[in-house]
């Protein structure tokens, strides 16, 4: 048998993108991942780069070079994350997941609580806007089925209205679908968007919009359909007869489910192996070459491959773990940026910039991780484990993700 091309750890957007990327190509690769992924909690956009040093950035590609040098694009350079970033979205769209959208400059997208923040990319049907204080419509229905749990629908009404578009609210009911029937949990999302289905639910809801909301300028349905693929959101937007758009609801989020099953689907069409519900538990290494890895369920069987990469997400993954004294990279032990005292890796403000946000692996310029700062020859770190960024203060994660991913794609591959 040929040798394992390349071994990543995690199955989150940049391990799968990484892993479709070389699978293209025809090499041996195989992912091996713990739990589902954050992309899960994804409410159907993208962000590349949405604001530095609290202001916000309106040309993404424009901005890069005024990023600090840590910065994973800095590393690989304004030119090539222009490039990838256009080879990202053919990834995508390989895979059936049809986004609209520019890196060059940043569109709105709208949050479960009906505020907008910078977005590269929206899912075809998602609800955006071209400027963050106005929507393109000057009056709008929100349809809401009652007992739905995963967006604060009134809250969420008021705050579209307040950006400058008339939003009514407009119950629905639809059989089978409009109230819980044993477990309010029935209506969340994703719950639904099962019970829906492409079948006669889907065709009723239909209906039931129609008859609700007659000539209105436009229909905004919180994402409850569509968890494979996008067949559903596609007849539903033929079906009701007023412009619909579909609104982010909170996580688990359908459009975010659906992306996951979609990248892992074609990753695995490609010929490329996943090993769900499988943890990497113990590497075998020199001081700057890794030899083998380990599992939980084969704990003696060394897996080898010729290039290892680490995609393993940050705290919440549990690619980095918080212990008392410190925050630690647990499988090869790999320096980590991080504040020293633990007081300082929060602030009281729970919705402020928290300081372990920014915390992750450091690398060298190709995204070789350091350990005691000598760079590990065949390893490399991609995704929100890498250190210089910050997902929740510079609105950069799923860029970090799939551009990282893809330019270690072509270091690998030459
Ligand atoms: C607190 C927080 C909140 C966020 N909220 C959102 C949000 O609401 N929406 C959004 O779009 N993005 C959100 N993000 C950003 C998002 O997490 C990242 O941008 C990104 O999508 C992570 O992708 P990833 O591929 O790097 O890792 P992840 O998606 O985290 O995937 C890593 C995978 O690696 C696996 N893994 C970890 N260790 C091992 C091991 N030893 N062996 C095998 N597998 C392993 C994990 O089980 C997981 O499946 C949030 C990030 C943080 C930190």
């Amino acid at each position: 048998m040929t040798t394992l091309h390349t071994l990543i750890i995690g199955g989150g957007l940049s391990g799968l993108t990484l892993g479709i990327a070389i699978a293209k190509t025809g090499r041996r690769v195989s992912i091996i991942s713990a739990a589902p992924s954050t992309l899960q909690l994804n409410g159907g956009s993208m962000e590349l780069l949405g604001s530095i040093d609290g202001q916000t950035v309106t040309h993404p590609i424009e901005a890069i070079p005024s990023l600090p040098e840590e910065h994973p694009y800095r590393k690989i350079g304004a030119g090539a994350c222009a490039t990838l970033a256009q080879e990202a979205v053919s990834l995508l769209s390989d895979t059936g997941i049809y986004m609209d959208g520019n890196a060059e400059i940043n569109h709105w997208r709208i949050t479960p609580l009906g505020v907008t923040k910078p977005a590269w990319l929206s899912l075809r049907g998602m609800a955006t806007a071209t400027q963050p204080d106005r929507l393109p419509w000057s009056s709008a229905t929100l349809v809401n089925l009652p007992g739905f749990m995963d967006n604060p629908i009134h809250l969420m009404a008021h705050n579209l209205s307040m950006l400058g578009c008339k939003v009514t609210v407009r119950d629905i009911e639809v059989e089978g679908l409009s109230r819980p029937r044993r477990l309010a949990s029935e209506m969340r999302a994703a719950n639904l968007a099962r019970t829906i289905g492409i079948g006669s639910k889907l065709r009723r809801l239909a209906e039931a919009i129609n008859q609700t909301c007659t000539n209105d300028e436009a229909v905004l349905l919180p994402a409850i359909v569509g968890m494979e693929d996008d067949y559903p959101v596609n007849l539903l937007r033929r079906w009701v007869n007023a412009p619909l758009h579909f609104l982010a609801t909170m996580p688990p989020s359908v459009p975010g489910t659906r992306m996951a099953g979609q990248l892992r689907h074609y990753f695995k069409m490609l010929g490329g192996k996943l090993l769900s519900a499988e943890t990497v538990c113990r590497a075998e290494m020199t001081t700057d070459h890794v030899t083998a890895l380990f599992t939980t369920k084969s704990p003696t069987i060394p897996i080898t491959a010729e290039h290892y990469v680490l995609a393993s997400g940050s705290l919440m993954s549990q690619g980095l773990l918080a212990t008392r004294d410190a925050i630690v990279e647990p499988l090869f032990g790999l320096d980590v940026d991080a504040p020293v005292n633990r007081d300082n890796w929060s602030h009281y403000g729970l919705m402020g910039d928290q300081p372990f946000m920014r915390c992750g692996v450091i690398t060298d310029a190709t995204l070789h991780p350091l350990k005691n700062g000598i760079p590990i020859d065949n390893l490399h770190v991609i995704g929100s484990i890498l250190s210089g960024h910050n997902p929740l203060t510079m609105g950069d994660s799923q860029g970090v993700d799939l551009l990282t991913a893809l330019s270690v794609a072509h270091q690998t591959l030459i």
